[in-house]
């Protein structure tokens, strides 16, 4: 994948994230305090102003990926903000100066962003975070990187979505939802439905 159709997946990516406000909403009013899907919402109608700018002209993919990161940290606050906002951040930077999108690339982005974002939140997987998705994604990616993106992003987007499906067996330890302790039981975290989402749409896209 060329510069331009990176940037197309990212911009497909934001507007189906914008659009699953109310599932990451209803979430987080269960496990969180209401707000993750506004601040997702946010975040990602940012991204799509930024992606649509013709005067945003990043010089390489992990240019294109940490200025989303910058944007992310700075549009949406709250912990997501600065999460999410890491993990491209950190991810961009790791792959500075790469023309193409290939599996090893996407590999490097995510467990980069990985550690940027452990060195920053401190969750491990099992916390209940984000962090459950992200490293399932990652370790997924690092076991594919000779195969195709198209073939990759399937396996990598569905292990996300089983580290999410994961966290519901999980106790919160950060952020609001530690507040609620057990009660977190049997309900996904938000932000790594999240997580798991933005790596869904960016497969949706590649496949279509
Ligand atoms: P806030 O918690 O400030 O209300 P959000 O509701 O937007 O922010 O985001 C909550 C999500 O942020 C959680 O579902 C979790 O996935 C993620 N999160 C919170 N703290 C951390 C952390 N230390 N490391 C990784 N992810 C975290
Ligand atoms: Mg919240
Ligand atoms: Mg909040």
């Amino acid at each position: 994948m060329n510069l331009s159709q990176v940037r197309g997946m990212m911009l497909f990516t934001a507007e189906q994230m914008v659009e699953s406000e109310p599932t990451l909403t209803a979430l987080d009013q269960i496990v969180g305090d209401g707000d993750h899907g506004i601040g997702m919402k946010r975040g990602f109608a940012a991204i799509i102003t930024l992606l649509q700018d013709p005067k945003f002209q990043p010089t390489d993919i992990g240019d294109l990926f940490s200025q989303i990161g910058t944007k992310l940290m700075t549009s949406m606050g709250g912990a997501s903000g600065a999460i999410f906002g890491t993990l491209f951040r950190a991810g961009g930077k790791s792959v500075a100066g790469e023309t193409e999108l290939n599996t090893a690339i996407l590999s490097t982005l995510l467990n980069e962003g990985w550690q940027a974002v452990y060195q920053r939140g401190k969750a491990k997987p099992g916390d209940k975070t984000m962090v459950d998705a992200l490293a399932a994604a990652a370790i997924t990616a690092s076991e594919l990187t000779t195969s195709t993106l198209k073939s990759a992003l399937p396996q990598i987007a569905q292990s996300a979505m089983q580290g999410a499906e994961k966290t519901k067996q999980m106790v919160a330890v950060f952020g609001r939802a530690k507040n609620l302790g057990e009660r977190t039981i049997g309900h996904m975290d938000p932000g790594s439905v999240s997580m798991a989402y933005i790596l869904k749409y960016m497969n949706q896209y590649i496949q279509m």
